[in-house]
């Protein structure tokens, strides 16, 4: 039982943190259409900074770290890193762009239980053009090889549906099992917000070349209804993570992005905020992926940082999804008080 984690889920009051989100380095190897991150930043966390928060995290009540970026698997400290998470005994899950899976392979397996890759289309041409680098090949050879290999982890493959590929929804079902992946899931494409470097560091695609418009949001409509039917047993053992009906909130999502405020966003549920925490590569951290940052791990201690006043309002707001951030989100978050009563981290 969690009870910490459970009082967390019904106020705005952090007693434990059980999911901490780390981008372990900014910096990328691939040139994605939605996402300015290209060089690491200067200052990152050192790897001994890294391995005091391992420290403070666990007397939190870490249960599952995920490593984000950037791409992980670019520093060269990261089977390190990992180690000092797995003494620890936390959950540890990599979102990595594959293009060094095949490379990295062992470090993989001793650390991760879980990865998952994001394939934005089901050919080469699509999956290339939105990631900005010929990769396509290269990450599916690195996803053949983790899931031919001994004691692998579970290989999940998450594309962003947007303009360029979402003809390419079966085609990407069927990659997935075919290929013997262990599930696909979809989120629509975050063209509004700052995340992803996109306050300071440069221009991604213009949204009008990401989002769906009205004739292609039908189209999309049609795509989904006539898959539900195709594959029912894909969708009922859960290697489509997403059912019908939350495809069709991506569909929802495109419809209120372009009507200029006339439609509204279709309704979020989330309290990323009340159970976990994202952690950039130079120390600052954050609510979730989205809200901004609550203070740096560098300039003051966790225990000042967990409960500031900024951060309790923005469990208050976010508990009654008021700030637009929320409404409009892409990737939310929700831990429901069973299942953080019952450690499902
Ligand atoms: S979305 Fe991920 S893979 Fe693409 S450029 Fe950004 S950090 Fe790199
Ligand atoms: S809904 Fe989105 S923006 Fe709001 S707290 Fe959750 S993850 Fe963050």
């Amino acid at each position: 039982m969690n009870i910490k984690a459970f009082l967390n889920t019904i106020s705005s009051n952090t007693r434990t943190l059980p999911i901490v989100i780390i981008y372990v380095t900014e910096g990328c190897n691939l040139k994605c259409v939605t996402c300015s991150y290209r060089q690491a930043l200067p200052g990152e966390l050192s790897f001994e900074e890294i391995e005091n928060l391992a420290g403070t995290l666990a007397q939190y009540g870490l249960k599952h770290i995920v490593y984000s970026g950037g791409e992980p698997l670019l520093r060269r400290d990261f089977p390190e890193i990992c180690k000092v998470f797995a003494e620890y005994g936390v959950k540890q899950t990599l979102l990595t762009n594959g293009l060094l899976l095949e490379k990295r392979i062992d470090d993989i397996k001793q650390y991760f239980t879980e990865i998952i890759v994001s394939v934005d289309g089901a050919n080469p041409d699509t999956h290339n053009k939105i990631r900005g680098v010929n990769s396509f090949e290269i990450i599916l050879r690195g996803i053949a090889k983790t899931l031919a290999s001994e004691n692998r982890p579970e290989v999940s493959i998450r594309t962003v549906l947007q303009k360029q590929n979402f003809r390419e929804l079966e085609g990407l079902i069927e990659l997935t099992k075919h290929t013997g992946i262990n599930r696909i899931s979809f989120l629509a494409a975050d063209v509004s917000s700052d995340a992803y470097g996109r306050d300071t560091r440069g221009a991604v695609e213009d949204e009008s070349r990401i989002a769906l418009n009205p004739a292609e949001i039908i189209e999309l409509r049609t795509i989904i209804d006539l898959l539900a039917v195709k594959y029912e047993k894909e969708f009922a053992s859960g290697l489509i993570s997403e059912s019908p009906g939350k495809l069709h909130h991506i569909a929802d999502y495109y419809d209120a992005l372009i009507s200029g405020g006339s439609m509204p966003f279709p309704k979020n549920l989330c309290n990323a905020p009340m159970v976990s925490a994202v952690i950039t590569s130079t120390g600052d951290i954050h609510p979730c992926f989205f809200l901004p940052s609550f203070g740096n791990i560098r300039k003051s201690s966790f225990s000042e940082l967990i409960n500031t006043p900024s951060i309790m309002d923005t469990r208050k707001q976010v508990k009654k999804m008021k700030p637009v951030r929320c409404k409009e989100c892409v990737c939310t978050l929700y831990t429901s008080p069973k299942n953080a009563l019952l450690d499902r981290f």
